[in-house]
């Protein structure tokens, strides 16, 4: 059953792939051409002639964002790059570089505490991080919305834990969650695709660590995950850098 559900999943792989990455080409046609109508005929156009136009518009940036996410998704495991040390303190400061708009427009506090060094896919934990955040901020509620990070050590692992007091999750949807295109909510409450934490959930199995969440309807939602300690690792990698460097510098006459 085990290798039947391994086939399974890769043909769906090689299948989002496939349909994400050839349907990139013609959905861009599709979507200058109806930017160019818009912006060539608007004034000549009636209403409901625009009113048409903007759906159309509409449709297309939202099928983009769709196949940019499925693409990504497909792409972790087959274009994933070597874990290396990676400081979650400048991923962080990077994601929120990124997100300061919208975290000054909804008036978002972000506490950070002192992070850790953890094996990683750089461009991956960004990612990873990007979702869980900019989520903690979508679905803050009424609110202003406060986010906290924070890192825990247990053995070879660091257990992060990003926290919001948005509007929680009841437990019955707690593995719902994770499954590609799940989303509690529809289009018109919150705009999405249903695909972010299903990458999380991606990025961290890959990364040999587990993602799970504890949430109170209406009080907020921690997400954890765990991840690799660095050190131990670094030494590996460390001691292996001395040993080249010394095989190196003796060729060279310098070393002992
Ligand atoms: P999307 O945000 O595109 O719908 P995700 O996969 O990121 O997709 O999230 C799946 C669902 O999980 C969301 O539709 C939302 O209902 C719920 N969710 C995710 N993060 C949070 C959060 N921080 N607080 C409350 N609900 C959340």
């Amino acid at each position: 059953m085990n290798s039947d559900l391994q086939r399974s999943n890769e043909e769906l792989e090689r299948f989002a792939y496939v349909a994400s990455h050839d349907l990139q080409e013609p959905l861009r046609m599709v979507a200058s051409y109806t930017e160019l109508l818009s912006r060539r005929y608007r004034d000549s156009l009636d209403d409901d002639a625009r009113e048409f136009i903007d759906f159309a518009s509409d449709g297309a940036r939202r099928m983009q964002r769709l196949i940019a996410d499925l693409l990504e998704f497909s792409r972790i495991k087959t274009r994933g790059g070597r874990l290396e040390p990676v400081d979650l303190g400048e991923t962080i400061e990077n994601v929120l570089h990124d997100l300061q708009l919208t975290i000054r427009e909804t008036g978002t506090e972000v506490h950070v505490s002192r992070m850790p060094r953890v094996m990683a896919d750089p461009g991956q934990i960004e990612s990873l991080f990007q979702n869980v955040i900019s989520n903690a901020i979508k679905y803050r509620g009424d609110k202003l919305p406060i986010i906290e990070i924070n890192a825990m050590r247990q053995n070879g692992f660091w257990n992060i834990m990003v926290s919001d007091n948005g509007i929680g999750i009841s437990k019955d949807h707690y593995d719902r969650i994770f499954v590609l295109f799940q989303r509690l909510h529809g289009r018109k409450d919150y705009a999405g695709t249903g695909i972010g934490l299903a990458l999380c959930k991606r990025i961290v199995e890959r990364h040999g660590g587990r993602i799970w969440l504890e949430s109170t309807v209406g009080v907020g939602t921690d997400f954890h995950f765990t991840l690799i300690a660095a050190e131990g690792q670094e030494k590996i990698v460390t001691e292996k850098h001395e040993e080249a460097a010394d095989e190196c510098n003796s060729e060279n006459g310098i070393g002992p």
